[in-house]
């Protein structure tokens, strides 16, 4: 397991060194920070991804209130424990900053074994929260990319293209759809294999991938068809960047296809005013490489 990192922010010299004498006491492997004030401690909690945060609440200048509120304008922040270090006996306070965010407080002087017990129990915490966010980024990864091309499937591509179709009519602006169909991958797949097809449609997507702007939107529709919509483009401008995807794609040597050159059909279409919906301009778009098939493959056709 990787070593935790725990950030002491205190005015007294003292205070930060027995904190950290308890923990290492207690054998916690841990990567020590320290801080002498809320400011100074901010700055580290935006460098670092700190596990957990000891912090005194009265300390001259920037304190600990001012450090919880400085934490509390970024949400990511909150995602690491803090716990406050306040004078005993004053309620008011322990309820002041736990409302400001606190995780938790120590009372000083504090027990050394409290300090500890409680330092466990939300490094736990810490720790079980990350292991929940990791699974979470990886079901979101699963259900939106295709497990081979790593491009987005075709469900989630959908969803995408929908949400810039409406865009795009909400606010008067131009919108293209290009429909791309490998030529003859069924023969490549025949002739050298189920796994030589696979490394074509993989480096056939990456080659799209890399000649496309940051906010093209790309995916694989199914099989062999993939799908890209370019916001705010119109169709001449759509067509000049088709048309280099397809070269750029005729340009690729695989070895394990003999270095064959692979070809690209596509049908591209411009959104206009008769289009109501996302599935109207794919039918176009559609049609289009249904005509760009019929005419010897090779080639982008517009609607
Ligand atoms: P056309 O030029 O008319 O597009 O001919 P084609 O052979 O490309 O078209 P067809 O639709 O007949 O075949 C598509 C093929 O794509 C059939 C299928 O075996 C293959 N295919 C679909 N998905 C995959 C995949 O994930 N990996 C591999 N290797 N092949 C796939
Ligand atoms: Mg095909």
């Amino acid at each position: 397991m990787k070593k935790d990192k725990i950030l002491i922010i205190d005015d007294s010299k003292s205070l930060r060194l027995e904190i950290k004498d308890v923990l290492e006491k207690a054998g916690f492997d841990a990567d020590y920070f320290k801080a002498t004030n809320g400011i100074e401690g901010f700055k580290l909690l935006l460098d670092h991804p700190f596990d957990l945060v000891f912090c005194d609440l009265v300390m001259p200048q920037i304190d600990g209130a001012k450090f919880l509120q400085m934490r509390a304008t970024k949400p990511y922040l909150l995602e690491v424990p803090v716990l406050m270090l306040t004078a005993i006996g004053d309620v008011e306070q322990k309820i002041k900053v736990l409302s400001m965010g606190a995780n938790d407080y120590i009372t000083k002087p504090f027990h050394p074994g409290e300090l500890v017990a409680r330092a466990q129990v939300h490094l736990k915490i810490k720790h079980l929260q990350d292991e929940l966010r990791q699974k979470n980024a990886l079901l979101v990864e699963l259900s939106t990319t295709d497990s081979l091309t790593k491009i987005y499937n075709r469900r989630h591509f959908l969803e995408l293209a929908r949400k810039e179709f409406e865009r795009s009519t909400r606010m008067g602006l131009q919108l293209a759809f290009l429909i791309l169909d490998i030529d003859y991958f069924k023969q490549i797949n025949d002739t050298y294999g189920h796994q030589a097809g696979d490394e074509v449609l993989i480096k056939v997507c990456k080659t799209i991938e890399g000649s496309l702007r940051d906010y093209d939107i790309f995916g694989r529709y199914g099989g062999d068809e993939l799908t890209i919509i370019f916001p705010q483009t119109e169709l001449s401008q759509a067509m000049r960047v088709a048309e280099r995807l397809e070269e750029n794609v005729q340009a690729l040597s695989l070895e394990s296809i003999q270095k064959k050159k692979i070809t690209l059909s596509g049908g591209l279409a411009a959104k206009n005013s008769s289009h109501k919906d996302l599935e109207s301009l794919i039918k176009d778009a559609d049609e289009a490489l249904y005509r760009a098939k019929q005419t010897g493959r090779a080639k982008i056709v517009g609607f």
